[in-house]
């Protein structure tokens, strides 16, 4: 059996050779939804758990989620694929599809809109739309006997993280957690759903607000009904909703993902496995908080904490594991604390560019011709349709006019793309950093799925124009605070590292690979290994 050189700290500290270890028996992949490398860099030096050991590891501080769609959906798929959006085909968390088979042509990315009674907000969870095989489908083809399981705070994630064979998929469904519907129920997840049960039920206290982050308390207004910058409250009886920003949510998950790696007793036997892990609670908090208050303060805190008692359950085990950690996107403040913050040009869209006005300028305003994905939404911000009824000379010439109108907005629009042209680049040479405009918005654009026109809003202009009670803040943009986010690698012993350079959320997956001597072709994916030995040897094929 092939081995792999990981130098163990203690004997090179010993000044002996280097040692090889052998492969190890359980892959854990972790998301963190919206953990951008600025939240990373900014808490990184006061993590003491979870996220402080995993900086013993391999760091590489400046990974690119690389396409322009940095969405959930998109970018859960890249992590384990190693494919951009283009080849997964999960260009958006929504998009529309006239062929659907219903009145409603808004799809979203984990449904399966041909599935009896699904709906992009009620839907039937699957995963027929990712069109990449994940890490652990390569996996169980490659040998049958090993266990996939995806555990995750949204059903998108878990799904674009396992794929089609997972062998256990459970997500957060407001209250509960909820797996694809022919599946049963573990009597260990049973009992976690009922212990949340109770929790819902009754409500929760406030949680403790850490120490350190007490200076991150700041009113500032966004509406004039809502402001963020203060500590939470306590979540009120029957209110599942609002535990999607309590610390308890990735939690709930972790405690669901050491269940089944017990029960399934992962990584004991003699072929791989892999744990994916999506936690939810940063993206929900950055969302209805923003990134930079004591909300997200107090998040971060209990994250690591939360993953310090999970390693910690690992290492109990005895199992020889290797964890990585990384996320589906990054992020942005709120827009009003950034302008009180020396960012003036910190701005909301305006209705001045919204599909309304569009339409009306292209004198459809009364049987409006073009539409986002979302069928409530007047903002202009990804993918922009125009319906197939309109065809031919006619057809070129709405999308022209309306390719000039958009552009013509250069206030709040940066660049307007076809998604004919975009289709036609090359792939990029350069690194992601270093990308265009174009090359970005190329990553994550798909002939079936895509917009008529992929419309890119300037940087700093967030696509909520008009906060309500609920998000006040989000991400999505081809601007590096949403593409840029951490890759660590760690397993215990192994000699750390930190490289500056940029790699891709594509390279995590023939990274984790070559680590248990899975063949995978390169011609199938975009990413490259990433060498995770310190010295001399090499962890890549
Ligand atoms: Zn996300």
């Amino acid at each position: 059996m092939k081995t792999l050189l990981f130098f163990i700290s203690a004997v090179a500290l010993s000044g002996a050779a280097a040692a090889e270890t052998p492969q190890p028996k359980l892959i854990v992949a972790i998301s963190v939804d919206q953990f951008s490398a600025d939240l990373f860099n900014e808490y990184r030096a006061r993590f003491t758990g979870g996220l402080k050991t995993l900086q013993q590891g391999a760091v590489f501080a400046n990974g690119f989620q690389s396409h322009a769609a940095t969405e959930t959906c998109p970018g859960h798929a890249t992590i384990l694929t190693g494919v951009h959006p283009t080849r997964s085909g999960i260009i958006a968390n929504y998009w529309v599809d006239y062929n659907a088979p219903r009145p409603e042509k808004q799809v979203y990315c984990a449904e399966d809109e041909t599935a009896k009674g699904s709906l992009p907000d009620k839907p039937v969870v699957s995963t027929v739309h990712l069109k990449a095989k994940t890490l652990g489908e390569r996996m169980k083809r490659f040998n049958p006997a090993s266990r996939v399981i995806a555990v995750a705070g949204k059903d998108r994630a878990a799904v674009m993280m396992g794929g089609e064979l997972t062998d256990e998929m459970w997500w957060w469904d407001n209250g509960k957690f909820s797996t694809l519907t022919d599946r049963k129920t573990p009597a260990s997840v049973q009992k976690i759903n009922d212990e949340l049960a109770e929790t819902v039920a009754s409500g929760l206290p406030a949680p403790p607000l850490p120490n350190l982050c007490r200076p991150f308390v700041a009113p500032v207004s966004v509406t004039a009904k809502k402001s963020v910058g203060t500590p939470l409250g306590p979540l009120p009886p029957k209110t599942p909703k609002g535990m999607r920003v309590r610390p308890e949510l990735d939690q709930a998950t972790l405690a669901i993902a050491t269940r089944l790696t017990d029960d399934y007793q992962l990584g004991h036997r003699s072929t791989p496995d892999l744990l994916a892990v999506s936690l939810s609670a940063t993206d929900y908090v950055g969302h209805n908080f923003g990134t930079a208050g004591p909300e997200m303060c107090a998040q971060m805190m209990a994250l690591d904490q939360a993953l310090d008692a999970f390693l910690k359950h690992l290492d109990a085990s005895g199992v020889s594991y290797v964890v990585m950690l990384t996320a589906d996107h990054g992020g942005h403040d709120v827009a009003e604390r950034n302008r009180a913050r020396a960012i003036p040009d910190d701005l909301r869209v305006t209705a001045a560019v919204g599909l309304k006005a569009l339409n009306e300028a292209m004198d459809y305003g009364k049987n409006p011709v073009f539409r986002v994905d979302d069928p409530k939404s007047d903002t202009i911000a990804g993918d922009l349709y125009l319906n197939p009824s309109i065809k031919g000379k006619k057809r070129r010439k709405l999308i022209a006019d309306a390719r000039r109108w958009l552009t013509g907005k250069n206030d709040m629009i940066a660049a307007v793309f076809t998604r004919d042209q975009l289709l036609a680049m090359r792939a990029p040479t350069l690194p992601p950093e270093a990308w265009s405009l174009a090359e970005r918005a190329a990553a994550s654009v798909h002939a079936a799925r895509s917009g008529d026109l992929i419309v890119l809003l300037k940087p700093r202009m967030s696509p909520i124009g008009a906060p309500g009670e609920g998000y006040v803040a989000t991400h999505g943009s081809p601007w590096d605070y949403d593409r840029r986010v951490p890759i660590l690698f760690w397993r215990p012993g192994m000699i750390g590292f930190e490289q500056p350079n940029s790699i891709e959320t594509v390279d995590i997956m023939p990274t984790l690979a070559a680590l248990i001597g899975l063949p995978v072709p390169t011609v199938e994916i975009d990413g490259k290994c990433r060498d995770l030995d310190a010295g001399p040897g090499s962890t890549c094929p």
